[in-house]
């Protein structure tokens, strides 16, 4: 029978979700087993002598270096990202953060899309900062920002891309060949895409970097990241894991190998339960407007067409005439949706960006970076359309 070890390249997405990665123990259990134990035993010292010489992680030793549950979610989701090799982590800030350690150095620079997530943008400019390491932020659409950002010293091209509320799309495969003409490595935080809608080594980044709490597990169970990239950069990454501890759990790695055998389903369910809501939002008389990249009246809806496949993700927001006090009255009349800042579950959930996610701004920053005082941002669920739609339609 066959052991799906490899990387499984020749099979479908969808079989690659559900297979890759297992290596069947002596037991020969079906389903992938969850090894709950802090370290291995060796045959003899000498044996436990040349284990810790090793490098590479090739046997394991102890969970914080290798887990074979953990292993195999690597394995699965390198395969599904088209790495060569992935690094399991705590969580996706984790993940950002043994990126950050991995490549650059002090007196390096950064540049980052303006609209990533608030602890990546917080990461950078509080605590990379620290190294001497200076980061700068620019609008993630606008190349020429990209290009005039760019220094002798810039290493990291960051970037999440569609964005969190807005849904701006960057052009992974102009960033790629900007950040190949200088050296530096781009890196791509595919959360809100995850591999069954977007894959951007494909396209031409260096490093994807995710949160498995959001749709990679997408029942909101569990925290997990992790780094995909060419088996040499993740041999650095880790080296810093293995070093400094950001570990994934083994519970959690199994958690996350039940969420990536759906994940296909599931994104193709966002994805169209987020088109037919956002269709349906911009027709109503309330709403002045409506973000969505899968609308053909999405100013990047060729690009996204271009460079996503089979959905446009759950994430959507619109705009309510009457400013805050339309979008809070919104939110309060909704009984079903949950009113969290969370994402990627199968439950819908609804929040208020100017509030809440980027309620530290100052009313002129959010003016900048789009965050009307009317957005209501809405992470698709996959309750039925119409339960959706019903629940805010009380108000719209
Ligand atoms: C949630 C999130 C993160 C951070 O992930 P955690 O698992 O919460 O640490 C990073 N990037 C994006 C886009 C996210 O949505």
């Amino acid at each position: 029978m066959q052991n799906f070890d490899d990387l499984s390249a020749e099979f479908a997405f969808a079989t690659q979700a559900i297979r890759a990665g297992h290596r069947r123990t002596a037991e020969n259990e079906h389903n992938e087993p969850i090894f709950t134990t802090s370290s291995f035993v060796f045959s003899s010292a000498a044996e436990a002598a040349a284990r810790f010489a090793e490098e590479t992680g090739e046997h394991n030793i102890y969970s914080r270096f290798t887990n074979p549950t953990v292993r195999t979610f690597e394995q699965r989701l390198a395969c599904l990202e088209g790495g060569e090799a992935a690094v399991a982590t705590a969580s996706g800030m984790a993940a950002i953060l043994a990126t950050c350690l991995a490549f650059l150095s002090q007196g390096d620079e950064v540049i980052c899309s303006r609209s990533v997530f608030g602890s990546t943008a917080s990461l950078f400019s509080k605590f990379v900062s620290k190294w001497g390491i200076q980061t700068h932020f620019v609008d993630l659409q606008d190349l020429s920002a990209w290009q005039a950002a760019m220094t002798p010293r810039t290493r990291l091209l960051f970037v999440e891309t569609p964005s969190n509320p807005l849904c701006e799309l960057a052009n992974l495969q102009a960033l790629s060949q900007l950040a190949r003409a200088h050296a530096c490595k781009l890196v791509v935080d595919n959360c809100f895409c995850t591999p069954a809608l977007q894959r951007p080594l494909s396209l031409g980044a260096d490093i994807v970097v995710h949160s498995a709490t959001k749709y990679l597990d997408g029942q909101g169970r569990a925290l997990g990241g992790a780094v995909v990239g060419n088996a040499q950069d993740m041999a650095q990454v880790f080296n810093v894991v293995r070093t400094c501890g950001p570990c994934m759990s083994p519970f959690n790695a199994w958690v996350f190998l039940k969420g990536l055998e759906t994940l296909e389903l599931r994104m193709r369910a966002h994805s169209a339960n987020a088109l037919a809501l956002a269709t349906w939002l911009s027709e109503q008389p309330k709403v002045e407007k409506v973000h969505y990249a899968g609308l053909a009246s999405h100013p990047q809806h060729a690009l996204a067409k271009a460079q996503m496949h089979g959905g446009f993700g759950g994430v959507l927001s619109f705009v309510v005439r009457g400013g805050r006090e339309a979008a809070w009255s919104v939110i309060d009349q909704t009984q079903m949706l949950s009113i969290t800042g969370n994402l990627g579950d199968v439950k819908t959930t609804i929040t208020h960006p100017a509030t809440t996610t980027h309620g530290k701004l100052t009313p002129e920053q959010r003016a900048q970076v789009g965050i009307e005082d009317g957005l209501i941002r809405i992470a698709v669920g996959l309750e039925a359309l119409a339960d959706i739609q019903a629940d805010l339609a009380v108000s719209l």
